[in-house]
């Protein structure tokens, strides 16, 4: 059973994220989406709802499921028996950062391979950051998210009373 872990903080989750679930679902018996609490990075949604976000925008993938953690990812990684993580690669100015941490990843835990994907072009200008910003400022995100994305995040951001 070939497992790898696709880790994030997925605040929310982006169809250039759900393109890296759908290829890296093509290659290995099981994907787990574990979205990180990531609580420092102040996330707009909770971790239940990030989850909830990801459990459904996977729910017509069978070897797709959704989980959360917090602490080491090559613990977490372990813990499920997992044999790689997959990250995706959007431009030159991703490669840096992910380039450090799949070699400190390694250094921990040398067992685990970690493994580069590219989005289709579409998404590669596509974020998390960008569309809550867009979203924030009232602009049209149908393009970028999933539906059920889309409307919490309507909802979420609504002015309140
Ligand atoms: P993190 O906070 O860990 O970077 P993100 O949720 O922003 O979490 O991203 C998780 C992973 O998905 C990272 O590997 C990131 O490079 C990748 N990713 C983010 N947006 C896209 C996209 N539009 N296309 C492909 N990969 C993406």
């Amino acid at each position: 059973m070939r497992t790898v872990i696709y880790p994030g903080s997925f605040d929310p989750l982006t169809n250039g994220h759900l393109d890296v679930v759908q290829r890296a679902a093509k290659l290995f018996d099981r994907v787990i989406v574990a979205v990180a609490k990531n609580e420092g990075k102040r996330p707009l949604f909770s971790l239940a709802e990030r989850r909830a976000l990801v459990t459904q925008a996977v729910k017509h993938l069978p070897n797709v499921t959704a989980d959360t953690f917090d602490g080491l990812l090559v613990e977490y990684v372990a813990s499920k028996n997992a044999q790689a993580i997959v990250r995706g690669l959007r431009a030159v100015s991703d490669f840096e950062f992910e380039f450090q941490l799949a070699l400190m990843n390694r250094k921990l835990d040398e067992n685990i391979e970690t493994l580069f994907m590219m989005p289709k072009d579409t998404y590669t200008f596509l974020s998390s950051r960008i569309v809550k910003e867009i979203a924030r400022l009232g602009g049209d995100v149908r393009s970028f998210v999933p539906p059920h994305v889309q409307t919490a995040l309507l909802k979420k951001l609504k002015p309140k009373k």
